[in-house]
């Protein structure tokens, strides 16, 4: 074993969080960080990602603080003309790489080892391993370790389909239907979310006709619409969705009655307008992308697959035939974790947790300001309550509770609300340079007729 390391924080994940919650720590105190992964570069699930993976949301939100992402250059072309670039998984992993070797690594205050995996020892030390050459290291961490992983999420392409394939099956992860060598005569896409989303409209945008799809949907989801969601000149209109939004939670009787407002208002897209959607989780899609996706007419609602056999594919209510000239295409992963709420801060470590609805970077950045400027734990806590992912609609509506919480508590933190009024992560603090725009006035209007009576609403419908 070599000499013990000593460092402030060490980080577990150079994952976007991890990232986003190390550049917070650099820019706003002195301390050293240690950062480890067991992938082989900095990026965590892009890394690994499939090939035609995109971000959901504008890149000028996403990434760590102090680092833009891309060019903020519009769409001139194809199927996202006309909205605010977001980064390939090319894009991310050639950032994250810039951000390590251009501006962490040359503070001369961190060190990195990827493709190493952190572990705890039997005398409660933090111990890095390479995986490459099993040397092993010991780390003294002087002030906290912090976990971004407690909420690792699955994707197809390192976790393997959760039902059964029979042998000689086709059946692959998205991201190997971009290098086939044998086409299929039909496409059974298997998956609700975003990456069942985007193979289908890979596969729609790549020639694959619609009646050559089937999409096994054993829910039906609510999509955000990607329009509201733009920076630059796009933000007035992004501030006047939220205030669409607390109009709605104000004034709705019912979880679903809300959505039902709130798709009035083109804010929530759903494929299907007959099913009522039982998951939110808060991707972004365009109305462009909806009506591609409504082509495809072969619908499976028959529950999750239970296995897929050489000649049907078994579900909790039922089956339907399937065969050789079929893939099938593993869209399934559970994606983002839920495990049980811990505390943030806690004396002998921080676990990386959403705070609030929004895009992943911006409350890891903030969790980073918030341990660099605020000494006492019970109030970091108070101001950082975590909550879960949200999966269903109502989880949605508690994330709007838990930001109001949130923003009232931070407002005895001058250095914090300075923080998030000037990073690029979070929307709104580009608005002061749209403030005579006729909708910022009406939205705040709005926000002040709505906001109070929206959460006392909103409350009573969550109960
Ligand atoms: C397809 C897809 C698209 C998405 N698009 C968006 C988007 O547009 N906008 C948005 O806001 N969010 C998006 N998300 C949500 C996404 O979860 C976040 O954007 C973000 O990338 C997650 O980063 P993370 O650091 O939390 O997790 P990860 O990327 O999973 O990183 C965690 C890292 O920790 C490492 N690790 C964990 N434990 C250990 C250990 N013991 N030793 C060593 N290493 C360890 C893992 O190897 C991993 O690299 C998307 C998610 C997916 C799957």
């Amino acid at each position: 074993m070599r000499e013990p390391l000593e460092t402030d924080y060490l980080v577990v994940g150079t994952g976007a969080a991890g990232m986003a919650f190390t550049d917070a720590l650099l820019s706003q105190s002195d301390a050293t960080v240690t950062l480890v992964d067991r992938r082989h570069a900095p990026g965590g699930h892009w890394i690994d990602a499939y090939p035609f993976v995109r971000l959901h949301q504008p890149s000028a939100f996403y990434g760590v603080s102090s680092v833009p992402l891309g060019r903020d250059a519009v769409g001139q072309s194809g199927i996202n003309a006309g909205f605010h670039e977001m980064a390939s998984a090319d894009e991310l992993r050639a950032y994250y790489a810039h951000v390590m070797d251009q501006h962490f690594l040359p503070t001369g205050r961190v060190r990195h080892f990827p493709c190493s995996d952190h572990s705890i020892g039997p005398d409660g030390q933090h111990v890095i391993t390479s995986r490459l050459t099993g040397a092993v290291q010991e780390v003294r961490v002087r002030r906290k370790p912090v976990d971004t992983g407690y909420l690792e999420g699955r994707i197809p392409a390192t976790s393997p389909p959760p039902f059964e394939v029979a042998e000689g099956v086709r059946c692959v992860p998205a991201g190997d239907i971009a290098r086939l060598t044998e086409w299929p005569e039909r496409y059974v896409v298997i998956g609700t979310g975003k990456t069942a989303l985007d193979t289908c409209i890979w596969l729609l945008s790549h020639g694959v006709s619609a009646s050559a799809i089937q999409w096994v949907r054993p829910r039906e989801a609510w999509w955000l619409n990607r329009r509201f969601y733009q920076p630059g000149e796009g933000l007035p209109d992004f501030f006047a969705g939220v205030g669409l939004q607390l109009k709605a939670m104000a004034q709705g009787t019912s979880v679903d009655d809300v959505f039902a407002r709130l798709e009035a208002e083109g804010l929530f897209l759903r494929v299907d307008t007959g099913v009522v959607p039982t998951m939110s989780r808060g991707a972004m899609i365009s109305e462009a992308e909806l009506a591609l996706l409504r082509q495809i007419e072969d619908v499976v609602r028959l529950g999750h697959v239970r296995r897929i056999e050489r000649d049907r594919i078994v579900f909790d209510g039922g089956s339907v035939p399937t065969g050789p000239e079929t893939l099938h295409v593993h869209c399934a992963a559970v994606g983002l974790a839920r495990p049980a709420l811990r505390p943030v801060f806690e004396p002998d470590r921080v676990t990386l947790q959403p705070l609030f609805w929004g895009f992943a970077c911006y409350p890891a950045a903030l969790l980073g300001v918030i341990e660099a400027t605020i000494a006492d734990t019970a109030e970091k806590n108070r101001v950082c309550p975590p909550i879960r992912y949200w999966d269903e609609p109502r989880d949605y509506l508690s994330t709007y509770l838990a930001r109001m919480a949130h923003d009232r508590a931070c407002a005895s933190h001058p250095a914090v609300v300075a923080w998030t009024k000037s990073s690029r992560l979070n929307p709104m603090s580009g608005l002061g340079a749209h403030r005579d725009h006729p909708l910022v006035a009406q939205t705040s209007a709005d926000l002040k007729q709505y906001g109070a009576v929206a959460a006392e609403n909103l409350v009573k419908l969550l109960q």
